[in-house]
């Protein structure tokens, strides 16, 4: 574990959505001092692909690490569409012990039918997210257990139901 966490806004980030992650972060990694970053960065264009009008999630979650000091570690929330080869779009993406995280709002601010979501409900999605990117950046894979955070879900029904809880054996490993 680093000593911090840092939110970083990417882009129009709603305070709302970033108080509430900040909240949740200083809830489940309780140990560590959460801070949000004043200065929003602009996305950088080289990772936008109009075509698609998508960023490509490791390119800008490469420009994120860059960026980054590396003495706190950094979930930079992205209001952004992202995705990968293979994938048509992410909710996040980490790269596993980097310390570095990234998060995007763009598939968590509507529901299921296209409608928007309350804040709040954005909120709740963000921190979620937000916490299972960090568990990556602080060195955790993919968990089965149910109601465990690190449980890979690629629906936004699975993310409004959970609670933010590593189990008994995530728990341990990041505190190892
Ligand atoms: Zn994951
Ligand atoms: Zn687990």
């Amino acid at each position: 574990m680093t000593q911090g966490i840092r939110v970083q806004p990417v882009g129009a980030v709603p305070d709302a959505v970033l108080l509430a992650v900040a909240r949740a972060l200083r809830s489940s990694y309780a140990d560590t001092r959460v801070t949000v970053a004043g200065r929003r960065w602009r996305p950088p264009a080289s990772a936008y692909r109009p075509g698609r009008e998508q960023y490509r999630a490791d390119l800008l979650l490469d420009w994120v690490c860059a960026r980054h000091d590396g003495a706190d570690a950094i979930v930079a929330i992205a209001n952004a569409d992202i995705y990968e080869p293979g994938y048509n779009f992410l909710f996040g993406l980490s790269y596993i012990g980097s310390g570095c995280a990234l998060i995007a709002l763009g598939h968590l601010d509507r529901s299921d039918n296209g409608a928007p979501v309350t804040r709040p409900r954005l909120g709740h999605r963000a921190a979620m997210i937000a916490i299972h990117e960090l568990g990556h950046a602080y060195g955790l894979d993919h968990c089965k257990r149910r109601g465990c955070v690190m449980r890979y879900e690629d629906q936004v029904g699975p993310v409004d139901r959970e609670r933010g809880q590593f189990c008994a054996d995530c728990r341990s490993q990041l505190l190892a």
